[in-house]
């Protein structure tokens, strides 16, 4: 693929961890290269050493480059530092400290130490790194212009405009490093979190909210102080479902059950699975108590209407449910208690209705 082509196929695909992370290294590589060409064009009038050593860089990221594009990507990597390593400590050496390229050990640092500098991640972190980096290049100009172009400071050495540019060039290849790492590294920070949040807050069988989603659910709103109901939902007899066809039509009809839930009122309740075959359903604030037993009722009706598939044949199942006003002064384990003790009175009185 060429290498155009290559960022136009991983920014397609860039929702992917893996890809973003190719699609950075490319665009620092492609950077390096463009770079490579700028310095073998100063290194031509500067040094004729450094001319050598930078097309030998240059042929090295060709080659890097090529060993990305077989998938060897480790190695790649490792050899892109290496490589960006040796440059520095020849370049310094050769050119000497004012030059600047010293400085290229902080994106070096960064790459090595990526994993751990950035524990913590704001929403806009990315921004905010991008600002720190700008404010520090345009600092840095400053202050090099200060201390090497003005009578303010006297300055230890009294350097050629070339010197300067290079220093200033190198000083902002740097930071861009940093930058760009530092990005990288709160995207991925950010991807496992969403990711991690979404495990933590999901049921794996019925992808509704578990048991710790919902709390944080109600959590959330009785911190609204608004009133709402919450209702808990339980099939009926379904033991016998599990005896008669098995664990796995079990679970078949539990999933079956959590999209219709889901279908249904989507916009007036919210709804997870509690535990077992036990759903909780969190109604929304707007919806008052007459209205929100009501939606439950078109609920329990059309449940019962579903022939669910349990194995090779098709069955009807129903579900009781218990209805309670959320009441703030008590805790959520309370509140569904006593939504639970109108269930407990809808199976008493002959199940497949609603109680509260
Ligand atoms: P009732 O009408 O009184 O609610 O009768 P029931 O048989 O539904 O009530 P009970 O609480 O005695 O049984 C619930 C059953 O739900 C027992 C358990 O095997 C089954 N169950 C709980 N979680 C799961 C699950 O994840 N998958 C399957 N297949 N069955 C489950
Ligand atoms: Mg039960
Ligand atoms: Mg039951």
């Amino acid at each position: 693929m060429n290498p155009i082509a290559r960022l136009q196929y991983l920014w397609r695909r860039k929702e992917e961890k893996e890809n973003k992370i190719s699609l950075m290294f490319y665009v620092c590589l492609y950077l390096i290269v463009i770079v490579d060409f700028i310095f073998g064009y100063i290194f031509y009038y500067e040094s004729k050493v450094m001319l050598v050593v930078n097309t030998a860089c240059l042929l090295c990221n060709l080659f890097i480059y090529h060993l990305y594009e077989q998938n060897k990507r480790s190695l790649g990597l490792y050899l892109l530092l290496t490589q960006l390593y040796i440059f520095m400590i020849i370049a310094t050496i050769v050119m000497g400290w004012d030059y600047g390229f010293q400085q290229y050990l902080y994106g070096i640092l960064c790459i090595f130490f990526l994993p751990f500098y950035i524990p913590d991640n704001s929403k806009n972190k990315s921004l905010h790194i991008i600002l720190a980096g700008l404010l520090f290049i345009v600092t840095y100009y400053i202050l090099s212009y200060i201390c090497h172009y003005t009578r303010y400071s006297s300055g230890l050495i009294n350097p050629t405009f070339s010197v300067y540019t290079i220093h200033a060039l190198n000083s902002s290849i740097s930071m861009a490093a940093v930058s760009a790492f530092c990005i990288l590294s709160s995207m991925i920070n950010n991807e496992d979190k969403r990711k991690l949040k979404r495990k933590a807050d999901f049921d794996e069988l019925t992808t509704l909210y578990n048991r710790y989603g919902l709390n944080e659910l109600l959590t959330e709103l009785m911190g609204d102080k608004k009133s709402f109901y919450i209702a808990i939902a339980d099939l009926d007899h379904f033991k016998n479902v599990n005896d008669t066809y098995g664990h796995n039509a079990g679970d078949e009809v539990l999933q079956t059950l959590a999209n219709k839930l889901l279908e249904l009122n989507k916009h007036l309740i919210k709804v997870g699975r509690w535990g077992g075959e036990e759903f909780l359903i969190v109604g929304d604030p707007k919806v008052n108590g007459k209205n929100f037993k009501r939606h439950l009722d078109e609920i329990r009706e059309e449940i019962s209407r579903i022939k669910f598939k349990a194995g090779k044949k098709k069955i009807n199942i129903t579900v009781s449910i218990g209805v309670a006003k959320f009441n703030h002064k008590k805790g959520i384990e309370d509140n569904v208690n006593a939504a639970d003790n109108n269930l407990y009175k809808a199976k008493e009185t002959g199940r497949n209705k609603v109680v509260g």
